[in-house]
């Protein structure tokens, strides 16, 4: 594997926020318990900073602070456009200080420096000015009624959103959540993943500089367990939004359920396929099904996992992978030309290479990689399997890692079937060149996103969400504001 260059000038990541401590209703304060725990390094293991081990009481603290901006002010006073103001500066000051937030995001993570400071980072400014832009184009119906009535509807917040991310994107995911949520008007509380809490701390302060009213963002760090849930159960949180696991996107809908019936918006695990039919342009074909699988350390609920290449063109496919999984560059994240740095944690790390055995135990043949990488932090070879079967664990559990799986299909009918074959139902891909196949491709699979001849398009303004077991509703673009608004029916006798 290709070692990165170091970067001329490595950006040494930022100690400008109080990350020991929880943002409550516009202040950093202790967590309620006096406990923190540890951020680590992903290259090294090595500890970061501690940080604040938010419990339901600070859950309490921080619904109450979230509650009383919603229902007192001086936000719901503000007009739209005054909330879209702060936004718009929101995302200025995000853009000015785009390198640094990018290093703490890197650091915390894990993830290439050039693909946060060139791709995340700009892309959560771009949320930001899209849901700004709408906050002052939120607006009801006039309805015609059988009566003689007048029918209008209004789009109101639905109050205190209690919003939990996960680790694999940790901006990018707060920025999906809170730029809707504020944009009609909402109240926030957020819980951060556990092995990243740091960067939505720096930028929840830059918010608050941008003219945000305390309470209306508030954000926790701490356990899944804990906060997690407290904040799920709580009887004053009036919605909940959710990104992680299926797993726990099922306990949080019993929580919810149990507690006051809020609604839930889940976006949850995938396995999608990316499918190369025999028209494809192969060399095209290999690069996108490389990154549509390695992007972000392979941890990508979209991640291209099963690759289905047609017969025709699958001995030239799997070698053609094969050589671009070996050149494809591991290393240190602050490096320039790092296309891949360590994963999250331990836990990941042991779990990944527990799936690459079971791949190779299970018959399927290891082309590249299949192993660690290095001597310390979470480094995993890229690694390719071709002859992989749709019974094989790798073949049908969300790995979220550097392990692509190539399958061998012989028809479109065939494909569909084995493709739509699974819980989940996130993304798929398509590379042909045929319009009828792409036509009948796009109607037959049940995914929330086709991407055809593309893969990973991630505009602000296009909706995102999963079919099946991968979740429901759909966040970004205009869709995504449904998560956030309540619909009111006004009757007026004429
Ligand atoms: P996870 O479900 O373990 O954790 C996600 C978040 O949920 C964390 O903040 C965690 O603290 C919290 N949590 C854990 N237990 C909880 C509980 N009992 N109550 C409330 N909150 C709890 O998932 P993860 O391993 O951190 O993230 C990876 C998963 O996220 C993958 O399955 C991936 O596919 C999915 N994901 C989906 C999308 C999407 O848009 N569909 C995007 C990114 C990641």
């Amino acid at each position: 594997y290709s070692t990165a260059a170091a970067l001329e000038d490595p950006i040494k990541p930022p100690v400008t926020v109080e990350y020991d401590k929880l943002l409550i209703n516009g202040r950093f304060v202790d967590a309620a318990s006096g406990k923190t725990f540890k951020t680590l390094d992903p290259r090294t293991g090595e500890v970061i900073a501690h940080v604040a081990e938010g419990d339901a009481e600070d859950i309490n603290r921080a619904v109450a602070a979230a509650r009383e901006a919603f229902d007192v002010g001086p936000w719901p006073k503000m007009t739209a456009y005054e909330r879209s103001k702060i936004m718009f500066r929101f995302a200025d000051l995000v853009e000015k200080h785009n390198d640094e937030i990018a290093a703490l995001e890197s650091w915390d993570n894990g993830k290439p420096y050039e693909q946060s400071a060139n791709i995340e980072i700009p892309k959560v400014v771009r949320i930001f000015r899209y849901y700004a832009g709408w906050a002052d184009k939120i607006h009801g119906l006039t309805i015609p009624a059988d009566g003689p009535h007048h029918v209008q509807t209004l789009h109101e917040p639905i109050g205190v959103a209690g919003q939990i991310v996960p680790w694999n994107f940790p901006l990018l995911l707060f920025a999906w959540k809170v730029g809707p949520a504020l944009a009609c008007g909402n109240t926030i509380v957020l819980k951060t993943a556990e092995q990243t809490p740091l960067s939505a701390l720096l930028v929840s302060k830059l918010f608050h500089e941008a003219g945000l009213p305390p309470g209306v963002l508030n954000v926790v760090s701490g356990f899944g367990p804990t906060v997690g849930a407290a904040l799920c159960s709580h009887m004053n949180v009036d919605k909940v939004a959710f990104t992680g696991s299926t797993e726990t996107g099922k306990v949080i809908v019993e929580l919810a359920a149990k507690s006051n019936l809020k609604p839930v918006t889940l976006e949850l695990g995938g396995k999608s396929p990316f499918i190369v039919c025999e028209d494809a342009d192969v060399d095209k074909a290999v690069e996108l099904a490389h990154s549509a699988l390695f992007f972000n350390q392979g941890q990508c609920c979209c991640a291209g996992s099963r690759t289905y290449v047609h017969e025709k063109v699958y001995d030239e496919f799997v070698e053609k992978a094969k050589a671009r999984a070996m050149k494809r560059t591991v290393g240190d994240p602050f490096k320039s030309g790092t296309e891949q740095g360590p994963q999250i944690d331990a836990v990941q790390f042991k779990k990944i290479l527990r799936y690459i055995r079971s791949g190779t135990e299970s018959g399927a043949n290891l082309e590249a990689g299949g192993d660690k990488l290095g001597t310390k932090g979470y480094y995993i070879q890229p690694t390719v399997f071709s002859n992989v079967k749709d019974d094989m664990l790798i073949a049908k559990e969300e790995i979220f890692g550097p392990v692509q799986s190539i399958l061998k299909f012989k028809d479109l009918d065939e494909v569909i079937r084995r493709a739509n074959n699974t819980q989940y139902g996130l993304a798929a891909g398509v590379f042909t060149q045929n319009l009828d196949t792409a036509n009948t491709l796009m109607r037959a699979l049940r995914a929330g996103t086709v991407w055809i001849n593309c893969y990973d398009v991630f505009d602000a303004a296009i909706p995102f969400g999963g079919y099946k077991m991968s979740g429901n509703g759909r966040e970004k673009g205009e869709y995504g504001l449904k998560n956030y608004l309540q619909v009111k029916a006004i009757v007026t006798t004429l």
